[in-house]
């Protein structure tokens, strides 16, 4: 099997009836795009930047956080090392499941971590760090393609202050002299209140992308780190894939991009549904790629949008998709 799906590794991931789809890699350092391209991927949907910051609990405050040189090095080879392929990075998400140090880690500071202060609540608290990553990622799109993605946006006013922050890091930028390229915005869609407010993302953000985990968790109330309630913890639940399906349906008519880079897109159960819903572009672990490349090439989008439509109306989605 293995060997067999290594052959598509170069085919491009086109359905039976000639609809193209995207294949993007999630990666976590700027060396992860080794794999990103050997698996095929045709770009970087998710680079979580988060994981720069993390485990670096010595030294000072200073010390610990990478600055924007650091910063700046690391986006750069990732885009590098995507040859020419686009690279999403999303600002940093700590917080929650993501403890920035083993020292907030311990630290029983906040009693729902994952209601808490984390990705761009923690940014918006903190901008000088939100700027310096800023700055850091628009100088790296001088050298190719990058699209900046923002993570747990839930409020217009959150997109107002992060709007504002990014025209501040240009002008920071302008202001130095320095060199430093156009991004796509795009904004991740993970809290359901942003799924049921699409309106005001599109008005600001040229694409958005579904985070099906954190989606998934406030959707159904579930910790998803907690292993107590991991039965509960339902991807198939029909409230689940409503807020999925109508992002993508309203996207697409507003002719934005739209991807799902949660666990998901990753999940060969889940192809040829997202395909049905619409979904052109699927960002996932590197080692997911082949075996969703097979489900696509065996798909029959034209087939699977009246399908698709009979498992979003049942009650128990998950039966409606294997039968
Ligand atoms: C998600 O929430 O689906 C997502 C992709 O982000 P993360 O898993 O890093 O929270
Ligand atoms: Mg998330």
């Amino acid at each position: 099997e293995r060997g067999r799906l290594a052959r598509l590794r170069h085919k491009p991931a086109i359905t039976l009836d000639g609809q193209r789809v995207e294949l993007l890699a999630n990666i976590e350092m700027p060396e992860d795009t080794v794999g990103a391209v050997k698996a095929g991927a045709v770009g970087v949907g998710l680079f979580r930047s988060e994981f720069l910051f993390m485990g670096r609990d010595t030294g000072t405050r200073q010390t610990r956080l990478p600055d924007e040189e650091e910063q700046y090095q690391a986006y750069k080879r990732a885009v590098e090392g995507m040859q020419g392929m686009p690279v999403t990075i999303r600002t940093i998400d700590v917080g929650a499941d993501k403890p920035l140090d083993s020292i907030s880690a311990n630290k029983q500071e906040h009693l729902n971590p994952a209601l808490g202060l984390r990705a761009i609540r923690w940014s918006l608290a903190d901008p000088a760090m939100f700027l310096t990553q800023l700055r850091a990622i628009l100088r790296a799109a001088a050298h190719g393609e990058i699209h900046l993605l923002i993570p747990m946006l839930a409020h217009a006013s959150e997109i107002r202050q992060t709007l504002s922050l990014i025209d501040f890091a240009r002008a920071e930028l302008d202001n130095r002299g320095a060199v430093y390229g156009h991004v796509k915005l795009g904004a991740m869609i993970e809290i359901p209140a942003a799924a049921l407010t699409l309106r005001i993302f599109l008005k600001h953000f040229d694409f958005l992308s579904i985070g099906t985990n954190d989606l998934i968790q406030y959707t159904l109330a579930i910790d998803r780190a907690d292993e107590s309630v991991a039965h509960l913890y339902d991807p198939a639940h029909p409230a689940v894939l409503r807020l999925v399906a109508d992002t993508i349906a309203e996207c697409r008519r507003q002719g934005k991009g739209v991807a799902v880079c949660g666990e998901m897109a990753g999940d060969v159960a889940f192809t040829r549904l997202l395909l049905g819903l619409g979904l052109r572009s699927f960002s996932m672990h590197p080692s997911r790629i082949l075996a969703v490349k097979q489900e696509v090439l065996r798909a029959d989008t034209g087939k699977l949008e009246a399908w698709a439509k009979g498992v979003l109306e049942s009650d128990d989605p998950a039966a409606a998709m294997a039968g």
